[in-house]
């Protein structure tokens, strides 16, 4: 039987990533039928828009897509096409796992942590009313009668909506997963301290989830306080879950603890749908250059071949990309010293190596 695969290559070093990608996940025997569809900055001219309908209607009815990075502009212009899949499919969990791989030049040799983001609401729910017009003027009033507390007219106002529903279903999830994968801990992380009806909610849910599993340890950490502690000692963690943002910068903090954003894979998880995507961004600099590192896409889809059920071709990918960069001949720059950069080889020739690895 083939799979019917949404696959979106992305802008950036997006296709080349998921060409390569494709290829490894071939190798594995694991037969796909590929729907190649696009989204980003370079479709708005043929369909007025970066996220067109089809591309949505692929993913839900293949229920399974994997993504290259799309590159949002920053501070103008379009919102993200990225986040704005995983709210129109509902993709409320983003799942990152970050662990080291024997070669990789890193001061942790043993990390294995998994982190749970809610990827819905939060300061990432796209509520936002710029500086200077009406709408601004008009929320800038209602908040200033409601709270009695002033505020700049000058302001731009993003909103960041928590609720209990939102809260329930990511820490569930971060808790059956736990059971499901043999983990003893799950981690809440919040700022409760200064943020009470968004975060206290988000912790005091979280809580009460934590007492429907007795059998997974327990605990929250305040975000400054973790990103100092997943710093000194990441050994210490093992689930993580937490809101949009703070998912958002943890996920890169954890990326580099493994070896950097070329090793972090991802996938967004909702009851419909998932979609498999690195951690990282678009790398524009690095566009057609075959030298980005595919790995990060390759072990997202690692991911995806469990969500498929294909343990077996995952694990045999997952131990052909762990061969290759402990062997540390054919590996990308960013896997290497800076004195040993020179040595690197390109995108495509990684996905050579792992293919020969596959056997
Ligand atoms: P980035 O992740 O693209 O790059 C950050 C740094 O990591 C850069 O130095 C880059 O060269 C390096 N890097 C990233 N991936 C690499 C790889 N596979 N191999 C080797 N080096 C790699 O982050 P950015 O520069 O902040 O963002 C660029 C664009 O990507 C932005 O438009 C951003 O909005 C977008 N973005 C998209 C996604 C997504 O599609 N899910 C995620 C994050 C950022």
């Amino acid at each position: 039987m083939a799979y019917n695969v949404t696959l979106i290559p992305g802008d950036g070093i997006g296709p080349e990533l998921t060409e390569a990608t494709r290829r490894v996940l071939e190798a594995t025997g694991v037969k796909f039928n590929w729907d190649i569809v696009n989204a980003g900055v370079d479709v708005i001219e043929e369909y007025g828009t970066p996220l067109p309908d089809h591309v949505i209607e692929s993913i839900r009815t293949n229920k399974v897509a994997l993504k290259g990075p799309i590159t949002t502009p920053v501070g103008y212009g379009f919102r993200s096409v990225n986040v704005s899949m995983r709210k129109i499919l509902d993709l409320y969990t983003c799942l990152r796992p970050c662990k080291s791989y024997a070669g990789t030049p890193t001061i942790f040799n043993d990390i294995d942590l998994v982190i749970v983001r809610e990827n819905t609401e939060d300061l990432y729910a796209g509520i936002e009313f710029e500086n200077g017009t009406p709408e601004a003027a008009e929320i800038i009033q209602a908040i200033e009668k409601l709270s009695g507390n002033k505020i700049r007219k000058d302001s731009g106002i993003s909103i960041k909506p928590i609720s209990v529903t939102g809260t329930e279903r990511i820490v569930r999830f971060a808790f059956e997963y736990a059971r499901a994968n043999n983990r003893r801990k799950v981690t809440a992380l919040h700022k409760a301290n200064i943020m009470k009806f968004t975060d206290g909610l988000f912790l005091a849910v979280a809580r009460q989830v934590a007492e429907k599993y007795p059998d997974i340890e327990f605990e929250d950490r305040i975000i400054d306080n973790m990103t100092m502690q997943m710093v000194k000692n990441p050994a210490q963690f093992d689930v993580i879950v937490c809101p949009n943002l703070y998912g958002d910068i943890i996920s890169d903090l954890g990326a580099g603890l493994v070896g950097g954003l070329g090793l972090a894979p991802g996938a967004n998880i909702g009851d419909e749908a998932a979609l498999f995507e690195p951690t990282h961004g678009s790398a524009p600099k690095y566009k057609g250059m075959n030298k980005a590192n595919p790995m990060a896409q390759m072990l997202s889809g690692v991911m995806m071949l469990r969500h498929l059920g294909e343990n077996e071709a995952a694990q045999r990918l997952d131990a052909a990309i762990a061969a290759v960069i402990k062997e540390g001949k054919r590996i990308t720059y960013d896997l290497l010293p800076e004195d040993k950069r020179s040595q690197a080889v390109g995108t495509s020739q990684v996905a050579d190596a792992i293919i020969e690895k596959l056997g």
